[in-house]
């Protein structure tokens, strides 16, 4: 009996299957099959979940066979990003590494090297896990989502698209299609340091940040901390202390120690709501030291 519950556990329950051949078609597939449906991107999150019977639609949309959501362009002010653009190709391209540095280097810290050949950065975005990386990335970056549904495109700011745990501002029937990253004016230093479960690269804290100097000082500053909420949460108390002030490590440090300010970050099997704080304020410090001196 017990074994017959763990196989079955690892089994999803029966779904029908259908390889989208454009976007329109997939949000055609939404609208019919209405609450049943879901999209497919890489499957890393969903198919997991499906596997533990966590979810079980009933028809998969998959997006895999529309090569035009997968593409990495210059757009003038910003880099365009089709949505089913894998962590792996985020990592490896010249252009990322080049005009978005801080993308690269998240994404190739994003679980191994199977998950990055197969996840999305669409799927990463619409999933809105609080201990993915890549939503505190574009949140720091203030980069926008494009989603097509039947009524027509819109482009959500990333700041306010994470509404809670595994829910965004997306409506079922949409499709994230695109992600505009806007390129920094001035020069631009960032990171992203995690500190991370050994055994699936998940981070317990993580923390983005993204400064602006101007000549010995900040000029602006974006910080944003991975799962210590239910969404990416932006440290306003490090960015104020920052903005303005000299680009000192005595400021850094000062402003690092503001970094667990008005958060109450849930406990869980990887570490309690106090070592969470902890680290939310040590890596905050060791994000801006490094960013400075890169
Ligand atoms: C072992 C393991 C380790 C991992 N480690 C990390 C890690 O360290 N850091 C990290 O950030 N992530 C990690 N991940 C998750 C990985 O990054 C996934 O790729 C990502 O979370 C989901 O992307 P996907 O393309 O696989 O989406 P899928 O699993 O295919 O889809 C996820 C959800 O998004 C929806 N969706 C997908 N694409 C779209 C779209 N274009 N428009 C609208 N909705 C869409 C789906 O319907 C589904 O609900 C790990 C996964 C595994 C299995």
């Amino acid at each position: 009996m017990a074994r017959a519950e763990w196989s079955s556990a690892m089994i999803p329950a029966a779904f029908d299957y259908i390889a989208a051949s454009s976007v329109d078609e997939a949000i055609e597939m939404l609208q019919k099959h209405g609450d049943q449906a879901k999209l497919l991107a890489g499957g890393h999150s969903l198919l997991p979940l499906m596997k533990l019977r966590l979810a079980a639609p009933g028809v998969l949309v998959d997006l895999g066979k529309i090569e035009d959501l997968r593409y990495i362009r210059d757009a003038g002010d910003h880099l365009a990003i089709g949505s089913m653009t894998t962590h792996y190709m985020l990592e490896s391209s010249a252009l990322v590494q080049e005009r978005v540095p801080l993308l690269s280097h998240a994404a190739g810290m994003v679980g191994d090297m199977q998950v990055r050949n197969r996840g999305t950065i669409g799927g990463s975005l619409a999933h809105a896990d609080p201990a993915s990386d890549l939503p505190s990335i574009v949140t720091v970056l203030r980069a926008g989502i494009v989603a097509r549904g039947p009524r027509g495109e819109r482009l959500i700011p990333a700041d306010g698209f994470f509404q809670n745990t595994w829910t965004s501002t997306l409506y079922p029937e949409e499709v994230v299609t695109e992600i505009r990253v806007p390129y920094a004016s001035g020069r631009t230093s960032s990171t992203y340091q995690k500190f991370r479960q050994r055994a699936a690269d998940w981070a317990i804290v993580g923390v983005a940040v993204s400064l602006t100097l101007d000549n010995g000082s900040v000029r602006d500053a974006g910080v944003v901390l991975t799962n210590v909420g239910s969404t990416p949460v932006r440290a306003t108390a490090v960015e104020e202390a920052l903005r303005g002030g000299p680009s000192t490590r005595e400021a850094l440090g000062a402003a690092a120690e503001r970094a667990a300010d008005g958060l109450n970050p849930p406990g869980e099997l990887k570490g309690s709501p106090e070592y969470k704080l902890h680290l939310a304020r040590i890596l905050t410090l060791r994000a801006l030291e490094t960013a400075l001196s890169g």
